[in-house]
């Protein structure tokens, strides 16, 4: 029999799914959920799923944003001649961060990852080529620099190379196996700075 009453099991098991999190800190949490009054609760609640109803994919870049064209893409200060390629939303948030980069981006949603049945098709490698309309001069990779990041660049290169596009890879500064998104401002500049062409 379990120590504690079935709603707190309930509460502990759905914050044991976050990532990350095991059994003592979903307990951790709990507690503090229940430290809240009704309506602090409540906000908390309301705001995952205010989130999940409103969030959508940018119809140009497929990042997430509340509108059918995202903030970035629809801006009239971004070089819509280059497009940086990144696996996942939060990317393209730590690549703002760095303030250097004014082109645009295409969030892949993932990457291609035979060992967890991921292919070009789950991703939106459809869409980025659909961009391809002549008036994109350079794709930048900006996916992770490890093994999978690296062969989905390789993928997209292959792609895209023969509609007559530069494609670059970022590199330097960023180690191998690390992610883009842990990596500080000044290491992301440089390596959108040192990007070479693939
Ligand atoms: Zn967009």
């Amino acid at each position: 029999m379990s120590l504690y009453p079935a709603s707190f099991e309930k509460l502990t098991d759905h914050l044991r799914r976050l990532p990350g999190i095991g059994a003592k800190s979903a307990q951790r949490m709990a507690f503090w959920f229940l430290s809240l009054s009704d309506s602090e609760a409540e906000e908390f609640a309301d705001a995952i799923v205010e989130a999940k109803h409103s969030l959508r994919r940018c119809s140009v870049c497929q990042n997430l944003t509340d509108e059918e064209v995202c903030g970035i893409c629809s801006s009239m200060k971004r070089d819509r001649r280059k497009i940086c390629v990144v696996s996942e939303p939060r990317d393209v948030i730590a690549l703002e961060r760095s303030r250097e980069y004014d082109g645009v981006y295409h969030v892949l949603h993932g990457v291609i990852s035979p060992l967890r049945h991921v292919g070009p098709d789950d991703l939106t490698v459809k869409e980025l080529l659909a961009r391809m309309d002549g008036s994109v001069e350079e794709v930048i990779m900006a996916t992770n620099p490890d093994a999978e990041g690296e062969a989905t660049a390789m993928y997209l290169s292959r792609l895209l190379k023969p509609l007559g596009v530069k494609v670059t890879r970022i590199a330097y500064g960023i180690p191998v196996g690390a992610n883009l998104e842990f990596a500080d401002d000044a290491t992301l500049f440089r390596a959108l700075e040192g990007r070479r062409e693939i």
